[in-house]
């Protein structure tokens, strides 16, 4: 076979998921908690035999119900299969200028992944020390578009409403996306900006905060002529993207708020122990508004170390090999129970 047909390219690489009975995942930030009992309710309902039909073409059901909850037109809101499905249709059909698309120098490596893969050029932005994003970086400099994950992955520190907004206003003539994957475990959304500034695109998921990444729901926010053009590329592809179970349930989930509210809820009290027993045990831990940790462990132990350690007792977090982050865990917030085992497998390691 001549290879000169074939694309090459390095693709995104998720955390591992491996089959073991007894593992405890804490590798790919997934809720710890199932999806709202209605959710589970509207998947026992469904009626199997429908499924000899297309699901609607615009996904009308899940699409009206977000544009209800947030308060737009249905016209402002795109809803695709999950938020990378999301973010890849609006790589393609916003950021076709030629000029580089800015994104920070440490954050969700799918971002280079897509840039790559539609040829569009990019301009990784540094961190400041302490990991945090300066917007000032993204001010000022010649662009073909922004993307910033809010809060930031995988760091988990969240930037202000007022920094984003400085840069949604200095970059007029360009789409500023904002990846709002983690915003519901206590970053500050921009959503509501929407209605002000027409460059501005915030993209959101099922996946984390409402327990649904099997069911794969993303969707975005944005005015209707910049949705129109995220439409047109994706019914150039792919008319029916989201199958009929999952926007049945994604419904249902929108219409439990309570549940929606105290699971969070619940995420954030763990988050909070889990950061003070690992900085009682000398672990360096970023400011968390996500539902993951970033956290270094103390000088006697290296992170791969304690990575290996907790994958032989199947406990998994995620390490990622690259420079200025090696020696750093993403740890995503389980339950209880779970981080209890993984604390004190930790505490073995450090003898403590
Ligand atoms: N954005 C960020 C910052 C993420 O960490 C993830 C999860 N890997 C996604 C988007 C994509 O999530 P999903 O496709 O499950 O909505």
């Amino acid at each position: 076979m001549n290879q000169d047909n074939f694309r090459t390219i390095t693709p995104y690489v998720p955390g591992i998921q491996p089959g073991f009975a007894d593992m405890i995942k804490l590798n790919t930030n997934e809720n710890p908690y199932p999806p709202s009992p209605k959710v589970i309710e509207a998947s026992e309902k469904f009626n199997a035999a429908d499924l000899r039909l297309y699901p609607s073409v615009d996904v009308g059901p899940l699409r009206d119900a977000l544009a209800a909850y947030h308060g737009f037109d249905r016209g402002c809101v795109f809803v695709g299969v999950g938020s990378d499905d999301v973010l890849a249709t609006i790589f393609q059909a916003c950021f076709n200028s030629g000029r580089a698309l800015l994104f920070p120098e440490i954050t969700y490596s799918f971002y280079e992944v897509w840039a790559r893969l539609y040829n569009i050029k990019a301009e990784k932005i540094p961190l400041r020390s302490d990991f945090t994003i300066d917007a000032d970086a993204y001010i000022g400099v010649e662009n073909g578009g922004i993307v910033i994950a809010n809060p930031n992955a995988p760091t988990s520190i969240a930037m202000s409403g007022s920094d984003i907004e400085r840069i949604i206003v200095n970059n007029p003539d360009n789409v500023v996306v904002i990846d709002e994957a983690y915003v519901d475990f206590g970053g500050e959304s921009v959503l509501e900006f929407v209605r002000k500034y027409d460059n501005l695109i915030v993209v959101r998921t099922f996946s984390k905060s409402r327990s649904l990444a099997g069911a794969r729901i993303g969707y975005c926010v944005a005015c209707p002529e910049l949705i129109s053009v995220i439409e047109a590329v994706r019914n150039s592809i792919n008319s029916y993207t989201n199958n009929r179970p999952s926007i049945e349930m994604g419904v249902a989930s929108v219409g439990d708020e309570k549940y929606f509210r105290d699971t969070i809820a619940k995420v954030i009290k763990t988050r909070e122990r889990l950061t003070g027993e690992l900085k009682e045990l000398g672990f360096n831990v970023l400011p968390s508004s996500a539902n993951f940790l970033f956290a270094e462990p103390p000088a006697m132990l290296s992170a791969a170390e304690v990575y290996e350690g907790l994958a032989e007792k199947h406990i998994y977090v995620r390490h990622f090999k690259i420079k200025g982050i090696d020696n750093f865990l993403r740890i995503t917030v389980g339950t209880d129970e779970q981080i209890d085992t993984m604390l004190s497998e930790v505490r073995k390691m450090l003898k403590k």
